[in-house]
């Protein structure tokens, strides 16, 4: 076991076991913030310890690191990173800085199993699990960086399907949240997922107030089934009945594809799905690169559709497309409120996504 591949307070025992008849056990308070709290690249740079430790540190349990391969800035300051893995594959994370937000979208998976059809990610089919570290490394990555620092919030919204790799994003989910990780506030973490129904009753019964989007794109389970081919596997009664037991708000997530999934009455039966869960439906432009074939919904039709949903009581926003020069993955976050309709949208409605009312 490696104290960087498990939860803070599973690092904490092991490091106990592995300080006996080595140094005295007060050292541990001091290694242990240097995991994720205080990260350091090296252990090397740990001058608090005494020389003999840390060298002994680098040799059982070495810092992983993940290295960047490339990172591109675009001009509205969305910036993508390529992390390479030791393996030599790769993963994305996206950072969107929105005033004092700095949001972070990381990856789970590297590829992803489920082939959406619009998705770029589905079309490399599934690559492997992301291991806890490598999930946390993505932000403490930036940690280490002062160019950014510890994000304000985190999206599980980059390359992959978070509850498709659930052990390792569970621990990871503790790193990122506990006082002994980054203490990133669980309100502040997104899951994004397509439904995987037995998963979601997990991340249900973690006491944490962790965000939920739900990927559904479509109102039909018919309709779904052409565009997500796990709708087969976990269909849409079964992921609404999930939802209802989740008993925490939801936002539906919605691509816009012209002529698929932009109709009126898509919108009435979207509504119908979002009322009684009180859930927020957020309208995510198509990001072209993912999809050749599909056309993205024009701007106005975006725009009819959202104040159809506001009309029908549902809460509506549009996602600005970010970083669309530099093509990032996921960078399709950054909300503008079409429709707030009043006294729907909770006061901690704090997910990361940035909205501004009265556009
Ligand atoms: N696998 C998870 C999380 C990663 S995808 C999921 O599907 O929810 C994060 C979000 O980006 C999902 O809502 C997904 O549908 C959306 N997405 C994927 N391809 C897209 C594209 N070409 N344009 C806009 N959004 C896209
Ligand atoms: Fe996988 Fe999500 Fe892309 Fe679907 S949208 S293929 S689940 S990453």
């Amino acid at each position: 076991m490696n104290p960087f591949n498990v939860a803070p307070a599973d690092a904490l025992p092991l490091l106990e076991t592995w300080l006996e008849g080595r140094e005295p056990a007060y050292r541990v308070r001091q290694i242990m913030p240097r995991l994720w709290n205080r990260p350091i690249a090296s252990w090397a740079d740990a001058g608090e310890l005494p020389a003999t430790l840390r060298e002994a540190l680098q040799a059982s349990f070495p810092v992983p690191r993940l290295r960047r391969a490339a990172h591109q800035v675009s001009a509205d300051g969305t910036v993508k990173f390529l992390w390479e893995l030791p393996d030599r594959g790769s993963v994305e994370s996206v950072l969107i800085p929105e005033g004092k937000r700095r949001t972070l979208c990381i990856s789970s998976q590297v590829g992803c199993a489920f082939g959406c059809v619009f998705c770029a990610t589905g079309r490399m089919g599934f690559g492997r699990n992301l291991e806890t570290w490598e999930i946390a490394a993505q932000v403490r990555e930036m940690a280490l960086d002062r160019a950014y620092g510890v994000p304000t919030n985190v999206v599980f919204m980059g390359m992959g399907e978070p509850l498709h790799n659930w052990e390792a994003v569970d621990r990871a989910l503790t790193i990122l949240n506990s006082p002994d990780g980054f203490g990133i506030g669980a309100r502040h973490i997104t899951v994004s997922t397509v439904g995987i129904v037995p998963k979601l009753a997990l991340l249900a019964a973690r006491p944490e107030q962790f965000r939920l989007a739900l990927s559904l794109h479509s109102p039909t389970s018919k309709q779904r089934r052409e565009l997500m081919p796990v709708e087969k596997k976990y269909g849409l009664d079964d992921v609404m009945r999930a939802l209802r037991e989740f008993a925490r708000r939801v936002t539906f997530e919605y691509v816009m594809i012209k002529d698929k999934n932009d109709r009126p009455e898509d919108a009435d039966r979207l509504a119908k799905l979002a009322k009684p869960l009180g859930a927020l439906v957020n309208l995510l432009p198509l990001h072209p690169g993912g999809a050749p074939g599909f056309t993205p919904t024009p701007p106005g039709t975006i725009r009819e559709f959202a104040a159809r949903l506001r009309a029908l009581g549902v809460s509506a926003t549009v996602r600005r497309s970010r970083g669309l020069d530099i093509d990032a993955a996921c960078g399709q976050l950054r909300t503008t409120v079409l429709e707030r309709a009043r006294g729907k949208v909770a006061a901690d409605d704090d997910t990361g996504v940035e909205q501004e009312a009265g556009v």
